[in-house]
């Protein structure tokens, strides 16, 4: 079913001598059963006409990126973004693809990233263009390009990650040569900004299957390039654990994390409470011994892991606000395991609220979703211990309130000094 807006727009747009027709995610997602209130065109009109066309309907009119065609607007609830026809001409060198407009649908989607998303619906007709079977992929959860893997991932190397994030998204499986081109050009996402492979694994991470998205990203070998110290996971057994090796206890932690999220106030999916559960163990391979001067000393790897954390999100341009958060967390979320051995006293307890600062409700989840065992007693025992922190926090808090609140004089001592 399509918006009232949707139908207006394009009598609008066709009144005025221009084709317009609705494109790519939005038409994927109706046909997946899923409405959004975002809603992308594409049009011959240039953009100075676009922009004039929507002055004079929408409630608010941006420019996304004039030089690129991309005018948005907002129409009551409604999100629009109309952008000129293109058809991209590439220069495999380039970090950046060079836009030229287009003058046609059909070569407008011929340069989109998968059969999915290269379905529209022409207005005010309705007609429904697939030109690369987008809706046979749909219906069987399939991610294919429409030219082959080989000639589209060269175009724009970015279209790889892209791949591996609709896969977290939608958990639709890409197809075998899909598949194949990703790990025979896994090396070319080199090229590609780190702002745009940053965009891409940011929503792989807060998609409702990042699992799948990640998997995806070892086995062909792209994480190599994008976060090599999730692979480097692989290579490394924990006894402690039991489990496979630390790269499945991550997903596992990622998983739990992904359960308690709920319990966060701030906005979920929380990409910093994701991320950091998925690389809280990174700092393990490294960290084995560090041969000093012929001197071997063994650090701890929460303090080696948040700082190889802070050198990865600062060479993807995570923003800094992102890299302190995520690097705490990291930095603290071992602290819990010496709280079962002995008594913390409070004072320990206040360190630890102290040093978790505002990322406390982040530390509360990661490190619960870290309580995690194939020996299910001992993840529920180490799972009541940190209940017992988290109520022994709690109480602290309170009593600091209180104390907050009374005055250190009691009150006959105030009436002698006032003299009353
Ligand atoms: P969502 O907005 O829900 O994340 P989407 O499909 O709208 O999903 P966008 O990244 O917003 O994805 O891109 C909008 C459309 O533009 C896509 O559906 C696709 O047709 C096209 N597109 C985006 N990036 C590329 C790319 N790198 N190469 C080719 N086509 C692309
Ligand atoms: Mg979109």
């Amino acid at each position: 079913e399509l918006a009232p807006v949707v139908d207006e727009l394009g009598s609008r747009f066709a009144d005025a001598g221009h084709e317009i027709a609705l494109v790519g995610g939005p038409v994927r997602d109706i046909l997946l059963g899923r409405g959004s209130k975002d809603l992308d065109f594409t049009t011959s009109a240039h953009p100075d006409v676009i922009e004039r066309l929507l002055s004079g309907w929408a409630d608010h009119v941006w420019d996304i990126g004039k030089a690129f065609g991309t005018i948005g607007c907002r129409k009551g609830e409604w999100v629009l973004e109309v952008t000129t026809y293109r058809s991209e001409t590439y220069d495999p060198t380039s970090r950046k693809p060079e836009v030229a407009y287009g003058d046609s649908l059909e070569g407008d989607l011929a340069r989109r990233d998968f059969a999915m998303n290269a379905m529209a619906v022409r207005l005010p007709s309705r007609q429904f263009v697939d030109p690369y079977g987008g809706i046979e992929d749909v219906a069987n959860k399939r991610i294919r390009t429409p030219g082959t893997p080989q000639d589209s991932f060269s175009d724009d190397p970015l279209r790889m990650m892209r791949a591996a994030r609709f896969a977290a998204q939608l958990a639709f499986t890409p197809d075998p040569d899909v598949v194949q081109a990703m790990q025979a050009m896994a090396d070319r996402i080199t090229i590609v900004s780190a702002e745009r492979v940053r965009d891409e694994l940011e929503k792989l991470i807060c998609a409702d299957h990042p699992r799948i998205g990640l998997d995806l990203l070892v086995s062909t070998g792209l994480a190599k390039h994008v976060l090599p110290e999730l692979p480097a996971l692989m290579l490394e057994k924990d006894e402690h654990h039991r489990h496979k090796d630390v790269y499945q206890h991550s997903l596992t932690v990622l998983d739990q994390a992904i359960d308690l999220e709920s319990r966060l106030s701030v906005p979920t999916p929380d990409f910093v409470v994701r991320f950091a559960a998925l690389i809280h163990d990174i700092g393990k391979p490294k960290t084995r011994r560090f041969e000093d001067g012929g001197k071997v000393t063994f650090h701890h790897h929460d303090v080696q892991g948040a700082k190889m954390a802070r050198k990865r999100m600062k060479a993807l341009r995570f923003s800094n606000e992102q890299i302190d958060q995520v690097s705490k967390l990291i930095e603290l979320h071992l602290r819990f395991h010496g709280y079962g051995d002995g008594e913390w006293t409070d004072s320990a307890v206040r360190r630890y609220v102290r040093d978790a600062g505002d990322q406390l409700e982040r530390l509360h989840v990661l490190t619960r979703a870290d309580c995690t065992t194939r020996n299910r007693r001992k993840a529920d025992s180490l799972r009541a211990a940190y209940d017992d922190l988290e109520a022994r926090i709690e109480r602290l808090q309170e009593q600091e309130e209180l104390d907050a609140l009374r005055p250190d004089l009691d009150g006959n001592q105030i009436m002698r000094i006032l003299g009353i």
